[in-house]
């Protein structure tokens, strides 16, 4: 069946520019510089996969533009915005890992916009569902510096903005980024109209979060869920973990709507991740998180891109999402589906051990506090 779909893109997100680099550092006159890992490629070849196979003009685009300076400050600092307007002028860091480039302010304000224009549209009723290709990425930027990438907290602040606006209450954010989502994390640490819940590799980034026993605080008690992962896994750990914790998570918490924080980096051609997934997982899981929205929330939800860093196979992995949100099929069939090219996708028993500490952990901590409201 096909659904009504929203689809948020601007070629203005990819002139946001980080820059020469080894990788994700830049080079400083001591290697040769080459293209950063955060460029334009892997989401421009998405957007290009999408028109090549005409499936660009049965989604509804969504208008947009740059998110006011009221939004951004419903999280950020003003000195942080002040900062990043300032050093976008010539060029610098905004914080860690994450750099400035001329126009990036700008281009940062017109990523939160176009998140919050997704959600706007698919509260309303205007489309059933929503897929935002924005950059740059969002989920690693904290209230007062950039991290990892990530400016402003795209959808951190169209959260703040949907509620402020009364467009929605409790608002559930399943971040499958495989790095953890500790912006969206602080954002609502103490609040729990919003569950956040991160699937990620442990110990990857940021170093030191993400752990388990970040369950909130306050308020927000119970309505923090972190599934720190063991390098290595497969389809089999991520959909245990979907079925075991973030399904339970979502009944229990009954949001009015869900968002996706869509990384692409725990495939299994990623550079800066050692999981395994390929593109058809990345559409199991789409389905699994879409029945929870039908189930839950008449079927509103929204997958907001984040990271990922292949620039040959995210546009795969966002294509099986796409196709899935929208039920159109578009006839891409990915050349690396077979098992001879990405073998070991079973769940493992010290894999099952982790999904477990989750879920008699920080799951056991969200039933307690349901249970008690
Ligand atoms: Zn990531």
């Amino acid at each position: 069946m096909t659904m009504t779909t929203g689809f948020i893109w601007n070629e203005r997100y990819m002139w946001h520019d980080n820059g020469a680099a080894l990788g994700q550092i830049p080079t400083g006159g001591a290697f040769q510089p080459g293209l950063h890992l955060e460029n334009p490629e892997t989401k421009r070849r998405l957007k290009n996969l999408l028109d090549a196979y005409d499936v660009t003009p049965q989604l509804v685009s969504l208008a947009h533009e740059a998110a006011p300076i009221a939004t951004l400050a419903r999280f950020h600092t003003q000195d942080y915005i002040d900062l990043v307007e300032t050093t976008s002028k010539s060029g610098g860091s905004v914080g860690q890992a994450t750099i400035a480039g001329p126009g990036s302010f700008e281009v940062a304000r017109l990523a939160v916009g176009g998140t919050t224009a997704a959600v706007a549209a698919v509260t309303q009723g205007h489309v059933q569902n929503a897929y935002a290709l924005t950059r740059p990425p969002g989920h690693h930027a904290e209230r007062d510096r950039g991290r990892g990438f990530c400016i402003f907290n795209n959808i951190g602040l169209a959260i703040l903005e949907a509620k402020a606006q009364g467009w929605v209450e409790r608002v559930a954010v399943v971040d499958w980024d495989v790095h953890h989502g500790n912006g969206t994390q602080q954002a609502f640490y103490n609040d729990s109209d919003v569950l956040t819940v991160s699937i990620h590799q442990e110990m990857l980034y940021p170093v030191n979060l993400g752990k388990l026993e970040e369950i909130g605080d306050a308020a927000g008690e119970g309505f923090n869920i972190n599934v720190p992962l063991p390098a290595g896994c497969g389809g089999g750990a991520y959909l245990k973990a979907i079925d075991d914790v973030v399904i339970p998570a979502l009944n229990a918490f009954q949001p009015d709507l869900i968002i996706i924080a869509c990384g692409f980096d725990a495939a299994y051609f990623d550079p800066l991740s050692h999981m395994l997934l390929v593109a058809n997982h990345y559409r199991t899981m789409t389905e699994k998180m879409m029945h929870a929205a039908d189930t839950l929330c008449g079927g509103k939800i929204i997958a907001n891109h984040e990271g990922g860093y292949s620039d040959f196979y995210v546009p795969l992995c966002g294509m099986a999402v796409i196709e899935t949100l929208s039920g159109i099929d578009s006839g891409v069939k990915d050349p690396y589906a077979g098992t001879e090219f990405v073998a070991n996708q079973d769940l493992k028993p010290h894999q099952f051990e982790a999904i477990k500490a989750a879920v008699d952990g920080p799951l056991a901590a969200l039933f307690a506090r349901q249970g008690s409201s």
